[in-house]
């Protein structure tokens, strides 16, 4: 339509409509023109619920952590999708139930050294995810999701990563010959007792790598990215090497905390994390970061001192008891995640992916289930999140259902040593809100909560079938991979 002919008045009006209109607009192409948040994933290594001072410990130091969430969010309920290393790993990088990957398995637990498997290429993982969306990748740290010396095909770079650092498994995978018997957990350290190899891409560039070094060094490494990557959105993940056992600190920290060697550990960690965030507060980036600081699993008890605490929680890594599996938790983006909120609504590691997904405006993937679920409305504004069930594996099979403030075991198993799990029937429950410690069972008093966990859990296990194990095959023994049992709850 032209308008040449419209008298005086319209022409002012129209040219005021445009220019309002412009003006209306600016926001939102600002707004658009705005790139996608940056992800930092800090993933520690079998540090408990009770290890950082904003979680209570009375002795260990995180001025770093406390600051952390004092400035963003801290989560009392948030859970790590499996009780050890391996599954939890492949949990948070596909937003997946590890059994859904085959990444876990009844007796193995995790991979190790001479495994062949590896996450399988048909997973999607959150660095694919965000590189596709023009993200910069890195995996700085602890791998375990394929030891790639014996089969490339699990190496981080064929999983979505540009850029990788770090050991290919658990910092005690390779020891020595000259390593005594319990040498993990000994306090007593000595760098000759392990021969753990230390990456950088394909190359291997340090056997035994001093494990002194290795926090300092991957601190270095994360902030070399970050300096490398200001100007692009990035995904960073960094799952640190401790404290699992065998624990080092470097000259600086050793000696350091009252808590011990393991205090110095995470003490030094806590610094390493400081050194993150003030890049990011240096580089203008803060506001345009999601840093999220979580751990795998729960603290490895059976090691004493050098394992860590729990809290007030029952049990530790490895079992499905609270301990082994509600870690710390601490979402940071000044500006946009409410500086000193609390969360207390269940949120679980799976469900970083679609949280990342949807700040990178990155679709999830529709082809399969993804059991994770989109945070990001309780990370802008505490709202609950809207979550109807958590399960916990121990290996491949289904344990514990959580819903809503009521948990049911269905089997029961102690962390390490102890050859079959206890079935329960009825089911135990636990009221988690009044009893965090999972001392009085109330089923009897509660057998509409228990029916409902029951039937949330059969329902889940009857809609997919296992993935075959990843953890079976080794060079040794490269045998067909079997898919896992399944062992179905118990009635009420
Ligand atoms: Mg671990």
């Amino acid at each position: 339509m032209r308008h040449a002919t419209l008298p005086f008045p319209s022409r002012v009006f129209r040219r005021l409509t445009a220019v309002m209109l412009v003006a209306a607009l600016l926001p939102l192409a600002a707004q658009a023109a705005e790139p996608p948040p940056n992800i930092v994933v800090l993933f520690a290594d079998d540090l408990g619920y009770g290890d950082l001072g904003c979680y209570g410990h009375p002795t260990i130091r995180t001025p770093h952590l406390d600051r952390m969430a004092a400035e963003g969010m801290r989560f009392t309920e948030f859970y790590s999708a499996a009780e050890v290393c391996t599954p939890s790993r492949a949990a948070l990088l596909t937003g997946r139930y590890p059994v859904r990957s085959g990444m876990c398995h009844d007796r193995f637990r995790v991979l190790r050294r001479q495994s062949l498997g590896h996450l399988p290429d048909s997973e999607i993982t959150l660095a694919e995810l965000l590189r596709d969306r023009g993200y910069a990748t890195a995996c700085i740290g602890k791998w375990h999701l394929g030891n790639f010396a014996n089969e490339p095909a699990g190496h981080p770079l064929e999983h979505g990563f540009d850029v990788f650092f770090g050991l290919p498994h658990s910092n005690d995978m390779d020891p020595a010959p000259a390593a005594p018997k319990g040498a993990p957990g000994r306090p007593d350290q000595d760098p000759a007792w392990w021969n753990a190899p230390l990456y950088r891409g394909t190359e291997l560039i340090e056997r035994p790598a001093d494990q002194t070094a290795i926090t300092r060094r991957t601190i270095d490494e994360a902030v070399a990215f970050i300096e490398g990557h200001a100007d692009q959105p990035f995904f960073l993940y960094v799952p640190f090497s401790f404290p699992h056992v065998p624990l080092f600190a470097s000259a600086e920290f050793r000696g350091r905390s009252p808590r011990g060697l393991y205090g110095d550990v995470v003490e030094e960690l806590d610094a390493g994390v400081g050194r993150i965030l003030d890049l990011l507060r240096a580089r203008d980036l803060a506001g345009r970061t999601l840093v999220v600081f979580t751990s795998d699993n729960g603290p490895w008890l059976t090691m004493n001192e050098q394992g860590g605490s729990a809290g007030l929680l029952r049990e530790g890594k490895g079992s499905t008891w609270e301990g082994g599996m509600r870690v710390p938790a601490i979402a940071w983006r000044p500006g946009h995640v409410p500086a000193g909120s609390v969360h207390r609504g269940v949120a679980t590691a799976l469900d970083l992916f679609p949280t990342a997904a949807r700040l990178a405006g990155a679709v999830v993937p529709a082809d399969r289930p993804i059991d994770g679920i989109d945070l990001s409305g309780a990370l802008a504004s505490n709202e609950a999140a809207a979550r109807e069930a958590f399960f916990y594996y121990r290996g491949a099979t289904l344990f514990a259902a959580r819903r809503g403030r009521f948990k049911a075991h269905f089997l029961t198993q102690g962390a390490y040593g102890d050859p079959q799990p206890k079935r329960h029937d009825p089911p135990l429950l636990f009221d988690l809100q009044s009893d965090p410690a999972e001392r009085f069972d109330v089923a009897a008093a509660h057998p509409a909560e228990l029916a409902a966990l029951v039937a949330a859990a059969r329902s889940h296990e009857a809609s997919f079938t296992p993935a075959p194990s990843q953890l079976v095959a080794t060079v040794d023994e490269p045998t067909a991979l079997a898919p896992p049992a399944r062992a179905a709850p118990a009635a009420p």
